[in-house]
């Protein structure tokens, strides 16, 4: 199947208030003093509230549980073995956050609408 537009790297953005860990019913997710978001598996029920509110889809189910990047405690490994550079770890004060956010949200926007669309589906 021929596909069009463009493949690139969204990550979680450890949102200063994350919606997913506000819909978690369980408490599982928590937004560390460090400033990065984690989930508790040992906790998580597997009810997908996260997953569908990020408007970033940044919380993904592979093998068997909920994942969302960690940062690998400090040392991201995304960044350090991506071959051109492109990922790169830096204070969120020189990240330009706002204009990667406008980008981030114009590139997840169909994703998200696709998503609402897949649930609507789903309720009737
Ligand atoms: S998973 Fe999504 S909502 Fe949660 S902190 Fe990351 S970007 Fe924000
Ligand atoms: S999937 Fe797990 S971590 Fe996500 S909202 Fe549900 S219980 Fe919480
Ligand atoms: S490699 Fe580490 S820092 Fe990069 S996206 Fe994955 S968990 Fe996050």
């Amino acid at each position: 199947m021929e596909r069009e537009g463009l493949d690139i790297p969204i990550f979680c953005q450890h949102c200063e208030e994350p919606i997913c860990r506000d819909v978690c019913p369980v408490g599982a997710l928590s937004k560390g003093s460090d400033g990065v978001v984690r989930i508790d598996t040992e906790r998580c029920v597997g009810c997908w509230s996260c997953s569908i509110s990020c408007p970033y889809g940044a919380i993904s189910f592979y093998d068997g549980r909920f994942r969302v990047c960690d940062l690998c405690d400090g040392d991201p490994k995304c960044a350090r073995w991506c071959p051109t550079g492109a990922i790169q770890f830096v204070e969120a004060s020189l990240a330009d956050i706002p204009r990667r956010r406008v980008a981030a949200e114009s590139l997840a926007k169909p994703k998200i609408e696709a998503r609402a669309g897949t649930m609507t589906e789903l309720k009737k």
